[in-house]
C-alpha cells in the first residue's frame, strides 16, 4: 500500500509529535503520530492502521491505478445522479438597484412568456426519464418573486410530471429576500420549495448602500422581517458580497442576527463571497457563490469570516469533493427567452449557449470546454478533487475567454490548512 496522491500533511502545533492528514478525495482527517507516518511513507503498517487509512481514502494500493481511477470520477459522479437540474431565469427585472449590479442592456422588464413555459416543459419532460428520481428547479432572476404567479403555475405542472413519472419535484429561490413574505412561503412550501438563498451585504448601513429598493429606499429591515416570518417554513441560506473596505463589517451582521434572535437553527448555511468582478465588455448581474478568487486579501478575509460565522454557531460550507457544473450532463441554466446555458454566469454571453428549449441542444463541442483538468500536471495535484480545474466563470472573468483554468491552488496552499482546523474546532462536517 501506498500514501494516496491526493493527502495532504500538515503540522499539529498542539503536539509536535502529531501530523494532521487530510485526503482532498474524501475529506477525511486524522491525527497520527509522526512515527506512524515514517513508516506509512516507507510503505509499512500494521493491520489495524492499514485498515483504518485505507477507509479514510489515505493509502492506496498503487498511486498510478488512483490517478488512472480521477480521470474518471465526474464521469462516475454523473452517471450516479437521479438528478435533473435546471436553473430558470424567470425574469430580467428587479425591485432593486444594487450598487454593483451593472443595469446595462442586460437587465429589463424582460420575462419568460407563455410560449418559452410551454416549451421548457416539453425540454424538461424529454429529460426527465430512465433513472432520473428527482426534478429540481433553481429559480433565478432577476428577481424571481417578481414572477411569483410563474414558479406556482410551472410548480404544479412540474410537480405532477415528476410523481407521475415516480419521481419527486422540488424547487430552489435564489431571491433578494425583500418579496419573500410568509403567505408566499407557505404557498411555495406546499408546492415543494426546499431552499432560500437571500442575500443580506452586510450590517443595515452597508447593506442599504448596496442594495437599496429602485426608490432609493433601504432594503436592510424588510429581509430581517421577512427571515422572522419564513424562516421556520423552509430553508434559508444567507448569502453576502463583501469588499477589500467593508468585509471586516460583516461580523456587525452576525451578531445583529443574534441579538434578533435568527439563531442558527434558524440559517441553515451563511457564506459569505466577495463581489464579483467582471470582463470590460460584458455586463452581469450575476453574483453566484461557487467562487473564488486569490487576491492576498482575500484569503484573510475569507478565513476570518468563516471563523466569525463558526465562532457564532452558524453553518458555514466547507471544501469537498466537487467539479463545476459544466462538467454535468444533467444540469441546464434556461434563459428567459429559451435559450439553454451551462452557468448562470455565461447568460446572455455570446457564443456560451449549447442551444435553446424549442430546437433542444446544439450538436457542438462544449463551449465550456468540460475535462480541461485531464492532465498531467491536475492529476498528479493533491488539490484536483476540490478543483476539477476551478471555475470557467472566473477565468472568463479574468481572460474574457475560458481558454486556460481557474487554478485554485494559491487560494488552497494560503487556506485550507486553516479551513480544516476550523472544521475539528467547530466539529462541523464538510
Ligand atoms: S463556471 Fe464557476 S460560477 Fe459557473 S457553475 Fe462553474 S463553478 Fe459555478
Ligand atoms: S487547476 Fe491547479 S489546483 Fe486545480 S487541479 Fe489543476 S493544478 Fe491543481
Amino acid at each position: 500500500m501506498q500514501l494516496s496522491q491526493y493527502l495532504k500533511v500538515f503540522p499539529w502545533e498542539e503536539d509536535h509529535d502529531l501530523l494532521l492528514l487530510y485526503s482532498t478525495k474524501q475529506a477525511s482527517k486524522i491525527l497520527i503520530s509522526k512515527k506512524t507516518f515514517c513508516q506509512a511513507e516507507k510503505g509499512i503498517f500494521s493491520p489495524e492502521d492499514e485498515s483504518l487509512l485505507t477507509e479514510l481514502g489515505m493509502i492506496v494500493s498503487d498511486r498510478g491505478e488512483e490517478q488512472k481511477a480521477m480521470l474518471g470520477v465526474v464521469d462516475e459522479i454523473n452517471s450516479r445522479n437521479k438528478t435533473l437540474n435546471v436553473t430558470l431565469i424567470l425574469n430580467l427585472d428587479c425591485n432593486f438597484a444594487c450598487r454593483y449590479c451593472f443595469e446595462g442592456d442586460v437587465k429589463g422588464k424582460h420575462y419568460l412568456s407563455d410560449d418559452t413555459a410551454d416549451h421548457l416543459i416539453g425540454f424538461i419532460s424529454e429529460r426527465f426519464a430512465g433513472t432520473k428520481e428527482k426534478l429540481l428547479i433553481d429559480f433565478y432572476g432577476g428577481e424571481p418573486l417578481l414572477s411569483i404567479g410563474r414558479i406556482k403555475e410551472l410548480s404544479v405542472t412540474l410537480k405532477s410530471l415528476a410523481e407521475a413519472r415516480g419521481g419527486s419535484y422540488g424547487f430552489t429561490l435564489v431571491t433578494n429576500g425583500s418579496l419573500f413574505r410568509r403567505h408566499a412561503a407557505e404557498e411555495l412550501a406546499a408546492l415543494g420549495l426546499e431552499t432560500v438563498k437571500i442575500t443580506l451585504d452586510g450590517p443595515a448601513h452597508i447593506h442599504n448602500t448596496n442594495r437599496p429598493f429602485k426608490s432609493g429606499k433601504g432594503s436592510f429591515d424588510a429581509i430581517i422581517r421577512n427571515i422572522k416570518e419564513t424562516w421556520n417554513l423552509t430553508r434559508l441560506q444567507v448569502g453576502g458580497n463583501y469588499e477589500i473596505d467593508n468585509y471586516k463589517d460583516f461580523v456587525l451582521l452576525l451578531d445583529y442576527l443574534l441579538a434578533e434572535d435568527i439563531t442558527p437553527e434558524k440559517i441553515s448555511v451563511i457564506k459569505f463571497d466577495p463581489v464579483s468582478k467582471y470582463p470590460e465588455r460584458y455586463a452581469s448581474d450575476y453574483t453566484g457563490g461557487c467562487m473564488s478568487l486569490d487576491e492576498p486579501w482575500l484569503i484573510s478575509a475569507s478565513a476570518m469570516l468563516r471563523e466569525e460565522i463558526l465562532k457564532r454557531g452558524y453553518y458555514t460550507l466547507g471544501q469537498r469533493l466537487s467539479a463545476c457544473i459544466v462538467e454535468s450532463p444533467d444540469s441546464y441554466v434556461v434563459n428567459f427567452d429559451g435559450a439553454i446555458y451551462k452557468c448562470p454566469g455565461f447568460v446572455g454571453k455570446e457564443g456560451f449557449a449549447v442551444g435553446d428549449i424549442r430546437n433542444g441542444l446544439k450538436k457542438q463541442i462544449s463551449p465550456y470546454k468540460p475535462g480541461m483538468w485531464k492532465n498531467e500536471e491536475c492529476i498528479t495535484c493533491v488539490y484536483l478533487p476540490l478543483c476539477f480545474g476551478g471555475c470557467r466563470y472566473l477565468t472568463f472573468v479574468r481572460d474574457g475567454n475560458v481558454n486556460a483554468l481557474d487554478c485554485q491552488k494559491p487560494f488552497l496552499d494560503a487556506t485550507l490548512e486553516t479551513m480544516i482546523r476550523q472544521e475539528i474546532k467547530y466539529n462541523i462536517r464538510a
